[in-house]
C-alpha cells in the first residue's frame, strides 16, 4: 500500500519541532524546553512573542469587533494610515493581509499609474535573489527558476537584472521602463544590503526616465534595519513601498504605501480585500507602530545591533572553518558560512538557538527587536557551543 498523501499539503520542510507558548525572545517547547529565537517568525514577531501591550489591545479589540469588511468605515484603519503617513515618505496606504498581496497592489498600480497616463509602458525591473512572494505575480517579478519552475506561463511583463550589475541596469533603465522593484536590503536572498549610494543613484535614474521606483520593505522595513524602513538610511523616498511582516507584530497585516502622484489612478473600485485592513489587524498594527516610532526605540535596536555584531565577528573569527562574514544592518543579520549553512542551523537548534537560512548559504539572524543586551550575549554563546559541536 502507498501511503497517503498528507492532510497537509506537503510543500514546507519543517524542523521537528512545535511549540506552545512564546515568551519575548524565547519559544517553549510542550517538554518545557526553552529556545532562544532569533528567527521571530521570520522577521514578523517585531516585538517579541506576547508583548504585553500587543496582548492587551488584541484583547480589547476582540472584545469590541473583529471584523466588518471595507464596506464601512474603519476607524482603526484610518488611524493607521494617518500614523504611517506621518511617519513616512507616504501620502496613502492601503491594507492588506500578506507580503504578497502588497506586491500585487504595487504590480497593479505601477501598471494604472502608466495607463492613465495614455503610455505604453509595462516593463518593471527586478533583480536576481529578489523574493516578493508566492503569487502568480511575485514569482514571475522574482523570476528565479526554483520559484516558477512549473507554474507558467508567468506574467509577462517583468525584466529580472543581476544583483549588483550598474552596467546591466543603466542598459535597462530607460524611458520605457514602467517602475523598479527592489529590496533595499534581500532577505531571502541572504541578507544582501543595496549600498546606499546605489540606492541613491537608482532614485536618480528613476528620476531622469520617470520609472517609479517601487521598494520591498517586506522583510527589512520596520525597524528591523534600525530606521523605521531601511530606505531611510540612503536619504531618499520610493513611490511606491511594500510593508508586511513586522507591521502587525504577529497578527497577519500588510500594507502598500504610496504617494499620491503614484497612487493617482487607484480610485474607487480598481482594488480592495474583504479581511485587509480589519479592526483586530489594525488595532494591533497601530500599536506596534507606535511602540517602534516611540522616543528611543530605534537608538536601542542601533545599540543592539552594535553589540550583536561585535559578538558575531568574533564569532566568524574564531571558526573561519564555518563562516566567511557577517552581514546586513540593524538586527537583520547574517552570517555566510562556509560549511552549508544547513547544517549550521541545525547544530545551533541542538544548542537551543533558533536561526533561518537563507539563499546564497547564509544563515538570517532576526531577533525580536525588543532582544536584550543578555539575550544576545547568550544566543552568541549558544551559537559559539553549536559552532564547537561541529568541529
Ligand atoms: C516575506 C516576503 C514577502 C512575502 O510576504 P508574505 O507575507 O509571505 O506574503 C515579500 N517580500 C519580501 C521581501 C519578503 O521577505
Amino acid at each position: 500500500m502507498t501511503a497517503p498523501f498528507p492532510a497537509l499539503l506537503p510543500t514546507y520542510n519543517r524542523t521537528p519541532l512545535s511549540f506552545i507558548r512564546g515568551e519575548g525572545s524565547w519559544l517553549v517547547e510542550a517538554s518545557g524546553a526553552r529556545y532562544l529565537d532569533l528567527t521571530s517568525g521570520i522577521a514578523v514577531n517585531a516585538l517579541g512573542h506576547a508583548h504585553p501591550a500587543l496582548v492587551e489591545v488584541l484583547h480589547e479589540q476582540a472584545q469590541a469587533l473583529w471584523h466588518v469588511s471595507n464596506l464601512y468605515r474603519i476607524p482603526a484603519q484610518e488611524a493607521l494610515a494617518q500614523a504611517l503617513v506621518d511617519q513616512t515618505f507616504a501620502e496613502t496606504a492601503f491594507f492588506t493581509n500578506s507580503g504578497t498581496e502588497a506586491a500585487e497592489l504595487a504590480i497593479k498600480m505601477v501598471r494604472k499609474y502608466w495607463s492613465d497616463k495614455g503610455d505604453a509602458r509595462t516593463t518593471i525591473l527586478t533583480f536576481e535573489g529578489a523574493f516578493h512572494g508566492r503569487s502568480t505575480g511575485a514569482i514571475a517579478a522574482a523570476g528565479s527558476e526554483k520559484m516558477t519552475k512549473g507554474f507558467g506561463p508567468l506574467m509577462p511583463g517583468f525584466k529580472t537584472l543581476p544583483w549588483g550589475d550598474h552596467d546591466a541596469l543603466r542598459a535597462a533603465l530607460d524611458d520605457t521602463v514602467a517602475a523598479v522593484m527592489i529590496e533595499p536590503v534581500q532577505g531571502e536572498g541572504g541578507i544582501r544590503p543595496l549600498p546606499d549610494q546605489c540606492l541613491r543613484g537608482l532614485r536618480d535614474l528613476c528620476d531622469q526616465t520617470g520609472a517609479l521606483l517601487v521598494l520591498d520593505e517586506v522583510q527589512c522595513g520596520m525597524g528591523r534595519t534600525g530606521k523605521l524602513f531601511a530606505h531611510e538610511w540612503a536619504g531618499i523616498t520610493p513611490d511606491i513601498m511594500m510593508v508586511a511582516k513586522g507591521i502587525g507584530g504577529g497578527f497577519p497585516l500588510g500594507a502598500v504605501l504610496a504617494t499620491a502622484h503614484a497612487a493617482s489612478g487607484m480610485g474607487a473600485g480598481t482594488h480592495g480585500s474583504t479581511y485587509g485592513g480589519n479592526p483586530l489587524a489594525c488595532a494591533v498594527g497601530a500599536k506596534v507602530v507606535e511602540i517602534i516610532t516611540a522616543d528611543g526605540f530605534l537608538d536601542a535596536v542601533n545599540r543592539k545591533s552594535a553589540l550583536m555584531r561585535q559578538k558575531l565577528e568574533g564569532l566568524v573569527a574564531s571558526h573561519p572553518d564555518l563562516f566567511e562574514d557577517v552581514r546586513g544592518q540593524g538586527l537583520m543579520l547574517g552570517l555566510k558560512c562556509r560549511a552549508p549553512n544547513t547544517d549550521i542551523v541545525k547544530a545551533a537548534q541542538a544548542a537551543f538557538v533558533l536561526t533561518v537560512p537563507a539563499a546564497d548559504n547564509v544563515i538570517r539572524l532576526l531577533p525580536a527587536l525588543t532582544i536584550t543586551e543578555e539575550e544576545i550575549t547568550e544566543a552568541v554563546t549558544r551559537l559559539e557551543n553549536a559552532a564547537q559541536s561541529l568541529h
